[in-house]
C-alpha cells in the first residue's frame, strides 16, 4: 500500500476511528454497538454482503424470531439497524491491509484508502463444498453445510452427510434426532474424526457408512428438492444411487483471512489467533477479531453476533486508552 505521501491522487482517503471488515452477524453487531457509542464506524461489505446467512433459507435458532426468519432478511435488518445509528457502508472489498503503523491502512477494490485508528476483522469463513453443479443448483433445497441450522427440517426422512472428520461425526449424531437414517459418505475407509466421536457414530443404530465413496452427483431438481446422491466407489469405480432428502456437506471450513497473512498472527489452520483468551484482541493493539474468522468451533450466527459486540466494546476501550475518542 502506498504511504500517505505517495498516494495516487485519484484515490479517495477515508479517515475513521473504527473500520469493520465484513458484513455478517459479527460485522453488523460490531457496527450497531460502535455506532451507538458514537464511533461513526465505516463498514466494508466484502465479497458476499451479508455473509454465509445469505445462502441459507430459514433461520430458526436466532433468538427473537419465534416464527423463524429468512437468512437474507435477517442480515438486511441488521444492516438497517447499523445504518440507523450512523454506520457508513463501503460497498467494496478490502484487497490489502497495513497494520504496521497507526492509523492502520486498508485499501479497497475501488482504490479507496481507509485510515482507521482501530479495526475489527469480521471476514468470516466459508464452508468448503464439493464443487458439483448439482450441489450449487440444490443449495437450500436439500443441500446444506450446517446440520445445526437445517437438520430440523428433515424429520423422519433419510439424509446423507459427506466427510469423515469431527464435524461430520458430530453433525451425523445431531441429525439422528430428526432423520430416519443418516448415511455418512466418506472418501476413505478410515475416519479422520477423534476416536470418541467415531465410536459414538458407529454405535448409533441410525447411522450407516458408505465407505471409500465420493459423491458424483446430487440427484433431484430445484422444484422438488434433493431425492438422492449418486456415489462412486473409489476402489471399484462402481456407481450406485442412495436415496435421501438432505445432503449435508461437512468437509471443513476455510476462514477468509488471506489478506491478513504477515500482518497479524494467524493459526496454522488460517484462523486469526486471539492474543488474550476471553477478549477479541489480536497481537496488534487496535486490531480486533469477531465471528468465524477466529472461531473454528461454534460457527453460529448468534456466537458471531456476540463476539461482534465484544469486539466493538474492546475497540471502544482501546480508543479511550489512546485518547482517540
Ligand atoms: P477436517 O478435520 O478437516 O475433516 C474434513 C473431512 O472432510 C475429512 O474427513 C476429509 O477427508 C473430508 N474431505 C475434505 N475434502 C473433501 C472432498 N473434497 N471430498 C470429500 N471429502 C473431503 O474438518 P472438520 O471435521 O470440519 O474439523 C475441523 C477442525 O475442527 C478439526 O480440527 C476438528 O478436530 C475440529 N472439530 C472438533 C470438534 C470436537 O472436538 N467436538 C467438533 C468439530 C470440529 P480425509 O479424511 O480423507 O482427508
Amino acid at each position: 500500500m502506498n504511504s500517505k505521501n505517495e498516494q495516487d491522487s485519484s484515490s479517495e482517503e477515508i479517515f475513521c476511528k473504527l473500520a469493520i471488515i465484513g458484513s455478517g452477524p459479527a460485522g453488523y453487531s460490531a457496527a450497531i454497538y460502535a455506532a451507538r457509542a458514537q464511533l461513526a464506524p465505516v463498514l466494508v461489505d466484502g465479497m458476499q454482503p451479508g455473509g454465509q446467512l445469505t445462502i441459507t433459507t430459514e433461520v430458526e435458532n436466532f433468538p427473537g424470531f419465534p416464527e423463524g426468519i429468512e437468512g437474507p432478511v435477517l442480515m438486511h435488518r441488521c444492516r438497517e439497524q447499523a445504518a440507523r445509528f450512523g454506520t457508513r457502508f463501503i460497498e467494496s472489498e478490502i484487497t490489502k491491509v497495513d497494520f504496521s503503523d497507526s492509523p492502520f491502512g486498508l485499501q479497497t477494490s475501488r482504490k479507496e484508502i481507509i485510515r482507521a485508528s482501530s479495526v475489527i476483522i469480521a471476514t468470516g469463513a466459508q464452508a468448503r463444498f464439493l464443487g458439483l453443479p448439482s450441489e450449487r443448483a440444490l443449495m437450500g433445497r436439500g443441500v446444506s453445510a450446517c446440520a445445526t441450522c437445517d437438520g430440523f427440517f428433515f424429520k423422519n426422512v433419510p439424509v446423507a452427510i459427506v466427510g469423515g472428520g469431527d464435524t461430520a461425526m458430530e453433525e451425523a449424531l445431531f441429525l439422528t434426532r430428526f432423520a430416519s437414517k443418516v448415511t455418512v459418505i466418506h472418501r476413505r475407509d478410515a475416519l479422520r474424526a477423534s476416536r470418541i466421536l467415531q465410536e459414538r457414530a458407529k454405535q448409533n443404530p441410525k447411522i450407516e457408512f458408505a465407505w471409500s465413496s465420493t459423491v458424483q452427483e446430487i440427484l433431484g431438481d430445484p422444484a422438488s428438492g434433493v431425492t438422492g446422491v449418486r456415489l462412486s466407489n473409489v476402489k471399484t469405480g462402481d456407481l450406485s444411487d442412495l436415496e435421501c432428502q438432505g445432503v449435508f456437506i461437512a468437509i471443513g471450513h476455510e476462514p477468509s483471512t488471506k489478506i491478513f497473512k504477515g500482518q497479524i498472527d494467524l493459526r496454522d489452520d488460517g484462523y486469526v489467533r486471539i492474543a488474550e483468551p476471553g477478549t477479541t484482541k489480536t497481537n496488534v493493539p487496535g486490531v480486533f477479531v469477531a465471528g468465524d474468522a477466529a472461531d473454528s468451533r461454534y460457527r453460529q450466527a448468534i456466537t458471531a453476533a456476540g463476539s461482534g459486540c465484544a469486539a466493538a466494546l474492546d475497540a471502544q476501550h482501546y480508543l479511550e486508552e489512546i485518547g482517540s475518542l
